[in-house]
């Protein structure tokens, strides 16, 4: 069994007990788990045979036995009795929007309707208008709704289609006859959401390989095939774009498959300029395809029609930033707020990735939610840093900052003379989200103005697929970055990157410096950093316009002098 069919199961168990009205805190664990499972590199197999299967964070005991039945039975013992309880039909149901589990519940329990088919009927034949809590209106936006929800594909940020693509590179790579999968696509432009997957292969026999894919378990539908590609719909309700070529031709196809068309287009202007034809490009490598046309290579990133073309050929294309670039962290918090890991683990996490500084930032006390910090605990807070730097002899240092609420009129949650203090001050939003655009706007440079901000953060505030920006005119936070020498962020975490790319851009053009960032609330967060740097990329940064990749004298000299602007 591959480790998508195992998730699934651990999936299919979440969503029976949320339908059966369990605690959604008893059920987190399994979706967590599930989600691991799908990011995992190795065989959920090969690890249980080693006998490593706790090993991975978030599989603990009891995960780890479930897991192991199901390796051994195809399912476990806790599944099947859900299923005796909750009809697994219910589960169609989950995700239709504005129909959550409690109304699955009820029309299951009121009217005996068991799967998305039968309530479609329900709706139909105005058998839900007499059930409590819902009515007249809610059939007939049920009907369309529900056709809507069947025509349905994922959209999927990336942070969630990279893993779910590179899985499914290996699995079709070991299962269908081909000799090489890569991701191409969107998502190896690292696009920040992504409507249909690609992968661009090589096989022996590449119409063999994609009939393979196309009947493979975790193929759900065949959407369309032609020529040397098949797009499927995957068990997981993806789209998913697969081509083969033989092995001399696979540049090109992994040239066309990674697209952008606008990036395309300019190319194939450059061809008719050069006088060849790009359907016939030679070379097994994107390289030679590039050097065919004059060019050197382009970074997938940048493969979006905004100038890389001219820029190659002009021999001014950026150097883009790399992970390795980075020589610390400004944005991550501990157990002092809403961290999971003390100061001393988070520090010890970057540490061990390589970093030689690390900014531990909670949050202030306006986000009780988050048990934000007072004065009186950020002085004890920084004692504590003071301690801990004492303990490390080879340079590293804990910066003590602090991620500072930006309150709804404009003012600081704390004191400024305070913030003066610390090392690293982060401004942040996190409240009243809904005001108009000139008071958002007004409220955002009021802090800025203030002096006492080093970091704007997540400066627009979006979360991926679930919340939009607030309404904010960027183009007056930048004039206001550059007025008060305020570095802005691009937040790495998989469900903000803010800014996106192209207002990192905007801001890398007015000579606004950059922080990229995990906005770690545990250890294994630091791994977004990918997501950040991705960003980065496809706003053309180069290392040194990211205050991350400067040695801590210059940065903290930076600081420094900002500060004194004020
Ligand atoms: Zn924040
Ligand atoms: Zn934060």
């Amino acid at each position: 069994m591959n480790n998508y069919a195992i998730a699934r199961i651990f999936t299919r168990i979440a969503d029976l007990m949320e339908l059966q009205g369990d605690d959604p805190f008893k059920l987190r664990a399994y979706r967590n788990a599930a989600q691991t499972m799908q990011e995992l590199t190795e065989s959920l197999e090969t690890l249980a045979e080693r006998g490593e299967l706790q090993t991975v964070p978030g599989i603990g005991q009891a995960i780890a036995g479930k897991t192991q039945e199901i390796l051994s039975t195809g399912t476990c013992k806790l599944y099947e009795e859900l299923k005796k309880k909750v009809p697994e039909s219910l589960t169609d149901m989950l995700g239709l929007p504005g129909f959550g589990p409690k109304k699955i519940h009820t029309v299951w329990k009121e009217l005996g309707v068991r799967s998305l088919d039968e309530l479609e009927s329900a709706a139909r034949e105005q058998r839900l208008r007499n059930v409590k809590g819902l009515g007249a209106r809610t059939e007939a936006n049920l009907v369309e709704a529900i056709e809507a929800f069947r025509r349905r594909r994922e959209r999927a940020p990336i942070g969630l289609a990279l893993p779910y693509a590179e899985g499914l590179a290996r699995l079709f790579l070991s299962e269908c006859g081909f000799q090489r999968l890569e991701v191409a696509g969107s998502v190896r432009r690292m696009a920040d959401m992504t409507d249909e997957m690609a992968l661009a292969g090589i096989a022996a026999d590449p119409e063999a390989a994609l009939a393979a894919v196309a009947a493979h378990p975790e193929v759900r539908e065949v959407l369309a095939r032609s020529g040397d590609m098949v797009c499927v719909c995957t068990q997981n309700n993806f789209a998913v774009r697969v081509s083969a070529a033989t092995g001399n031709s696979f540049g090109r196809l992994l040239l066309r498959e990674t697209g952008s068309d606008a990036h395309l287009a300019a190319l194939r202007e450059q061809a008719e300029v050069k006088g060849v034809d790009l359907g016939a490009l030679p070379g097994d490598d994107e390289e030679q395809c590039y050097a065919a046309l004059g060019l050197p290579c382009i970074p997938p990133e940048l493969r979006e029609g905004r100038g890389e073309v001219d820029a190659a050929r002009e021999g001014r294309l950026p150097r883009l930033i790399e992970a390795g670039d980075m020589r610390g962290i400004l944005h991550a918090h501990s157990t002092w707020s809403d961290g999971s890991a003390s100061i001393a683990d988070m520090a010890a996490a970057a540490r061990a990735q390589g970093y030689g500084f690390h900014g531990n930032t909670d949050h202030s006390k306006a986000l009780g939610i988050a048990h934000g910090l007072d004065e009186d605990r950020l002085r004890a807070q920084m004692a504590e840093i003071d301690a801990l730097n004492a303990t490390f002899t080879d340079g590293f240092r804990v910066l003590k900052g602090i991620e500072c609420d930006i309150l709804a009129d404009g003012a600081l949650d704390l004191p400024v003379e305070l913030l003066a203090e610390l090392d690293f001050v982060i401004g942040s939003v996190h409240s009243h989200q809904k005001l108009d655009q000139e008071a958002m706007t007004r409220r955002i440079v009021a802090a800025l103005e203030s002096g006492a901000v080093d970091l704007l953060a997540h400066p627009t505030g979006r979360l991926l697929g679930a919340r939009d920006a607030y309404s904010v005119d960027i183009e007056r936070v930048f004039d206001a970055a550059v007025e008060y020498a305020v570095a802005l962020e691009i937040n790495a975490a998989p469900d903000r990157l803010d800014l996106h790319d192209l207002h990192a851009r905007q801001a890398k053009e007015r000579g606004i410096p950059i922080s990229i960032n995990t906005d770690a609330h545990r250890p294994a967060d630091l791994a977004s950093l990918r997501y950040g740097i991705a960003q980065a990329r496809r706003a053309w940064l180069e290392a040194d316009d990211v205050i991350n990749t400067w040695p801590l004298e210059r940065l903290l000299e930076w600081v420094r002098s900002r500060r004194r602007r004020g």
